[in-house]
C-alpha cells in the first residue's frame, strides 16, 4: 500500500492544524520528495543519524517534532545542514516536521503521550491564554512520594530524572511541558501544584523549585517528547494504509 505524498502531509495538517500556531519554524512539508509514500519513518530530531537510519530502513518520508529553517539561525546551507539535506533529496525523501502543533495535540501529542506514559491525568493547560504554551496541569491517580514518582519516570522513560525536593513528600498535583520548557516553573507555581516536569533544568530552575517548596523534576527533552512522532506515525500509518517504522536515536539530554 502506498499514498500520495501530499494526501500524507494533507492528513498530518488536519490532524495537526499548524495554521494556529505561531511557531519559531515552519511546520508541514519542509523537504519535498518522491511522490507516493510507502513507508514512513519517525523520530524525534531530524539529526544525520536519524536521515541515515530513514535510508537504511528504506523510508520514503520522515516525520519528526524537530525539523530545519528555525528563526534566526543562519540560512546558509553549508556544513551539517548541507549534509543533511543533500543526504535527503539524494534518497528523495520528504521530510514532514511539527513543532509546536506536535507537542500541542491534545491526543497525539508530546504532552499528551508523556502523560499517558507517567499515569498522570490532564485537568487543563498549563496557560489557557496562550496557544505556544503546550503544557498541562493534571494530577496522579494516586498520591505517591516524590521518590516513588521520580522512579516511575526513570522506569516508564528509560532515563533518570534530576529531581530537587524532599523524596518523602507526597506528590499529587503535577504541571508538565515537554521539551526546554524549565522557565515555565512560575505558571506551574501559580497553579499551586505539587510538583512541575519538563525535560531541561537551567542554574536558576533549582533555586525556583527550593525557595517554593515545589518538586522540580527534568526528565530529559528527548525522553519526554518520543511520545507524539510515535503516536501521529502510528495514526497516519493507520489512516493511510502505509508503513510506519519509528527510530529512537539516543540522545542523553
Ligand atoms: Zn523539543
Amino acid at each position: 500500500m502506498s499514498t500520495a505524498l501530499q494526501t500524507l502531509v494533507m492528513t498530518a495538517d488536519q490532524l495537526l492544524e499548524p495554521q494556529r500556531f505561531n511557531d519559531y519554524c515552519p511546520n508541514g512539508l519542509q523537504v519535498e520528495g518522491r511522490a507516493e509514500v510507502r513507508r514512513l519513518v519517525s523520530g524525534v530530531t531530524a539529526s544525520q543519524a536519524l536521515i541515515e537510519a530513514a535510508v537504511a530502513a528504506e523510508a520514503d518520508a520522515l516525520f519528526v517534532h524537530h525539523g530545519y529553517f528555525w528563526r534566526g539561525e543562519a540560512p546558509q546551507l553549508v556544513g551539517i545542514k548541507r549534509r543533511r539535506l543533500a543526504l535527503l533529496l539524494q534518497h528523495d525523501i520528504s521530510l514532514l516536521a511539527y513543532h509546536l502543533p506536535l507537542d500541542a495535540h491534545p491526543r497525539y501529542g508530546n504532552n499528551a503521550q508523556l502523560a499517558l506514559a507517567l499515569g498522570l491525568l490532564t485537568d487543563g493547560p498549563l496557560d489557557a491564554a496562550e496557544l505556544s504554551i503546550p503544557g498541562s496541569v493534571g494530577h496522579l491517580a494516586e498520591p505517591m512520594t516524590a521518590a516513588a514518582f521520580a522512579s516511575r519516570v526513570t522506569e516508564r522513560l528509560g532515563r533518570t530524572p534530576l529531581h530537587i525536593g524532599d523524596g518523602a513528600a507526597m506528590v499529587h498535583t503535577v504541571a508538565w511541558c515537554t521539551g526546554a520548557a524549565q522557565s515555565l516553573i512560575e505558571r506551574a507555581l501559580a497553579h499551586g501544584v505539587d510538583a512541575y516536569l519538563t525535560g531541561e533544568v537551567s542554574e536558576q530552575t533549582v533555586h525556583w523549585a527550593r525557595e517554593s517548596g515545589m518538586h522540580f523534576y527534568a526528565a530529559g527533552h528527548h525522553a519526554t517528547e518520543r511520545g507524539g512522532a510515535r503516536a501521529v506515525g502510528d495514526y497516519l500509518a493507520q489512516s493511510l494504509g502505509i508503513e510506519h517504522l519509528h527510530i529512537d536515536i539516543d540522545n542523553p539530554v
